[in-house]
């Protein structure tokens, strides 16, 4: 019988209890920032940008407002505008496309592989052997754009196939921009991604595995002249102060953030691992209850390390199935509903219904399940049993 325990609560995310577990640590930090009232780039960013690029395996960390400002800042570091092309995944959080827009450059959106919901390498070396190369650079025969920067996206907590991005990126030139803004301890093959191309970037949003008390973020790098680039753009570009060569912007992370997510940062690992239990207690309720022709899992690449940022299923039905998780008590929310190339402020980039059928397939049925560190197993196995007694009614 499903639910036969009765009706649960089972939010999509609850912060509260993390907070609770670490409230006198935490608090201690945020007055020991009011106590020195130093709040702009002071030695809690300065220790947090040390911690996480090592973690990255990147020399070089620089604190940020976001995770959105840590992808715009890294393409101003390339110097990326009008004319130019950055190609991505269409399936993503709006912040990949939409900073790629708002420097001037047209994005160029490609399909996703359906296993792993991020970027299809292979359509990316299909599209980048369909360019002219000229020596100036390499450029979209159909837009007559110079292609400047690749991006990929680790979606969910999951590496995308970072081998086969490297090998075009460095056969054509391009640097590797990567959004790992789900993906902070994401490996490929034993590496930690935000590390593995020229610029990494990552979000610290109260919802990401490490997140702050509001808005944060972090490019990493291991390249000594991006990163001071990075440190000269995040204070308008000022070097020295208020000597301008190029134009930046207030891109800063708050000393009161970074010791916030300082404290946050040594349990992180614990979390991590505390979400990969939940989703093996998801992936084994799922198959003790038989849905595999209903519920398709998450699939984990062979040598990547999952976060599980999100744990997110595909279904049939997807609306309706959510509609019934919520009625029974059950938080869960659609990351995403529709792909970028099909979104109203970038239909000037003349994309078609049937482009990137795979984002557009995954758009219809994908559904993120509740995966926090803190949820019971009784609270999982509620979840499986509410979704197949959906199904098991039909
Ligand atoms: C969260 C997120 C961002 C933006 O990060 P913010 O800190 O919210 O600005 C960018 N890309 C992806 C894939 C994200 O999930």
């Amino acid at each position: 019988m499903p639910n036969a325990g009765g009706r649960m609560t089972v939010p999509l995310l609850d912060l509260k209890p993390q907070y609770r577990a670490l409230k006198a640590e935490l608090d201690a930090a945020m007055l020991q920032v009011a106590a020195t009232q130093m709040f702009i780039l002071g030695p809690e960013v300065r220790a947090l940008e040390a911690e996480i690029a090592a973690y990255c395996g990147a020399k070089h960390g620089i604190g940020l407002s976001s995770g959105t400002d840590a992808l715009l800042i890294a393409l101003m570091a390339y110097g990326i505008g009008p004319g130019d092309e950055v190609v991505t995944s269409s399936y993503t959080f709006f912040a990949t496309g939409g900073t790629i827009a708002r420097v001037g450059a047209r994005p160029v959106f490609l399909d996703i592989d359906p296993v792993d919901f991020n970027l299809d390498a292979r359509l990316l070396a299909e599209f980048l052997g369909g360019c002219e190369r000229r020596a100036e650079g390499l450029f979209n025969r159909a837009t007559g754009g110079r292609i400047r920067a690749l991006m990929p996206v680790h979606l969910y907590g999951q590496s995308a196939d970072m081998d086969a991005i490297m090998v075009v990126a460095r056969e054509y030139g391009l640097p590797v921009i990567e959004d790992a803004a789900q993906a902070i301890g994401t490996e490929w093959k034993g590496r930690r991604v935000a590390g593995i191309g020229e610029i990494g970037c990552l979000s610290f949003f109260p919802t990401k595995n490490l997140g702050a008390f509001g808005d944060a973020g972090m490019c990493v790098t291991n390249d000594d002249v991006l990163a001071s680039k990075l440190r000269i753009l995040r204070v308008h570009g000022g070097e020295p102060k208020y000597y301008h060569h190029v134009i930046g912007g207030n891109f800063r992370i708050d000393e009161i953030q970074a010791a916030v997510l300082r404290v946050k940062f040594r349990h992180l690992e614990d979390w991590h691992a505390a979400r990969q239990r939940n989703a093996a207690h998801y992936d084994r309720a799922f198959a003790a209850a038989r849905t595999a022709a209903r519920v398709a899992t998450p699939t984990a690449r062979p040598g990547c390390r999952h976060i599980y940022n999100q744990y997110v299923i595909r279904v049939p039905d997807r609306d309706r199935l959510r509609t019934y998780l919520g009625e029974q008590g059950v938080g869960t929310e659609i990351y995403y509903p529709v792909p970028l190339h099909m979104q109203q402020c970038f239909a000037y980039l003349g994309y078609r219904p049937g482009d990137c059928p795979e984002a557009a397939r995954a758009a219809g049925e994908t559904l993120a399940l509740p995966i926090y560190p803190e949820l019971e197993e009784r609270q999982l196995q509620y979840v499986v049993d509410t979704i197949a007694g959906f199904y098991g009614k039909q």
